[in-house]
């Protein structure tokens, strides 16, 4: 692997070669990083999402999942966007998470965290009104400690693992697990606000695990309130039950990637289907076109070789910024009025698409993915590609990139 000084060369010579007339008057202003690449997020895509999700759900309310910085689209624009369109909740894996959303002014929403290790920063999450998760006697008992530290009162959502076999409590534990919650409830210092779970193949319809796994959430739900144990909320869907299974919505769903646009169904429903609107799409602007003659290999290993005389584009975006190396001659980008296919090895920063005989200059854009109604790939196709989930694709869309909003949001509202 060589590093940014080569490439950097190599722009260079090509800029002073073949491509030298070609920067687009129609560039917008100098400066601005999203003229290179950026990812838009379409605020009203995520409000309209959350609507769409509310008419499925009946009485049943929204937590919107936004851990890993909202799916990538911006932990608190994603969540302002949310809770416009109705969401009362919110959920991350991190306690960091939680506490940047309450800075960041969203001090209304009921928030749940979810994931945490010993010795965790338990007081400024009950500090600042976070609803905790407690998947064992043992964490149940830090987090009483710490409430009492704090003189304030723990929300906690006790996790039975119905078989996901991940975190939680199984039905083996769950009996002192509900123990240690109605001690810490009379001593003041737990309050048990949810009992919830999470399913493992929603997302396979029809998969005989889904009926198992609300049998035992439902007996140790049961179980709880036979002894004595009030919870406020009882939860155990994702987006694909919300969307798929209504007798798993009980009082609260926990969608994440229908939120975003994406169908977590995506060989049964397209997000038209379910009614959702993607809203985060990947656009870059050609930092170089050139002519390269036939036989040339391109990029890394030269593992793409040109068949005629063509003009090769070079997209400003690598696997530094999500763009998958595994998407190395297979990843779809919507350039020159068509769909093409990355020729050749995806780079850190860069990758380089083979445009054919197609009128395009340095500066023209091209879209990885986006909603798919004006041709454009779709974060799916880019997940068919390369073998893995939507939700990847556009969770790993990195730092260096941009995000521009669209539709309302932090500025327009
Ligand atoms: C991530 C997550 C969700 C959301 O899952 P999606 O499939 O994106 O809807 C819900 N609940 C828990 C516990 C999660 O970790």
């Amino acid at each position: 692997m060589d590093t940014g000084r080569t490439h950097s060369r190599r722009v260079a010579a090509g800029r002073k070669g073949a491509d030298s007339t070609a920067a687009r008057a129609a560039v917008p202003e100098h400066g601005d990083p999203s003229t290179r690449a950026e990812a838009r997020v379409d605020l009203a895509a995520i409000r309209a999402n959350v609507e769409a999700i509310r008419g499925r759900v009946g009485d049943a309310a929204v937590l919107a999942v936004v851990k890993a910085d909202g799916y990538g689209h911006g932990l608190v624009p994603a969540a302002r966007a949310a809770v416009d369109g109705g969401a009362g909740w919110l959920g991350v894996a991190t306690i960091e998470e939680a506490l940047a959303l309450r800075a960041a002014g969203l001090t209304a929403p009921r928030i749940l965290s979810w994931l945490a290790a010993p010795g965790e920063r338990w007081q400024p999450a009950l500090a600042a009104g976070v609803d905790v998760a407690a998947y064992s006697a043992w964490q149940l008992n830090e987090i009483a400690e710490a409430a009492e530290h704090a003189g304030a009162t723990a929300r906690v959502h006790l996790k039975i693992d119905s078989g996901l076999n991940r975190g939680g409590a199984g039905p083996k534990d769950w009996p002192a697990l509900i123990d240690a919650a109605l001690s810490a409830q009379a001593e003041g210092t737990v309050r048990v606000a949810g009992i919830w779970s999470h399913l493992a193949c929603a997302d396979e319809l029809g998969h005989p695990s889904v009926d198992r796994q609300l049998a035992v959430f439902r007996e140790a739900v049961a179980f709880a309130e036979r002894v004595g144990v009030r919870p406020e909320v009882r939860h155990l869907a994702n987006s694909a039950a919300t969307l798929t299974r209504p007798d798993t919505h009980f009082d609260l769903v926990r969608p994440g990637l229908a939120v975003y646009g994406l169908s977590p169904v995506p060989e049964v429903s397209s997000p038209g289907e379910l009614g959702l609107v993607p809203a985060m799409s990947v656009r870059a602007r050609l930092a170089l076109v050139k002519r390269v003659p036939a036989g040339e290999g391109v990029s890394y290993g030269h593992r793409y070789v040109t068949s005629t005389e063509t003009t090769l584009g070079l997209v400003p975006l690598g696997y530094a910024d999500g763009v998958p190396r595994a998407a190395s001659n297979l990843g779809p980008v919507w350039a020159g009025g068509r769909r093409r296919t990355i020729a050749g090895t995806v780079c850190m920063d860069q990758f380089v698409l083979d445009l054919g005989d197609v009128a395009t200059v340095a500066g023209d854009e091209v879209v990885l993915f986006g909603a798919g109604t004006s041709g454009e790939p779709t974060a799916q196709d880019w997940a068919d590609a390369t073998g893995t989930i939507s939700w990847e694709i556009v969770t790993r869309i990195g730092a260096r990139v941009p995000r521009h909003y669209v539709g309302g949001g932090p500025d327009g509202r």
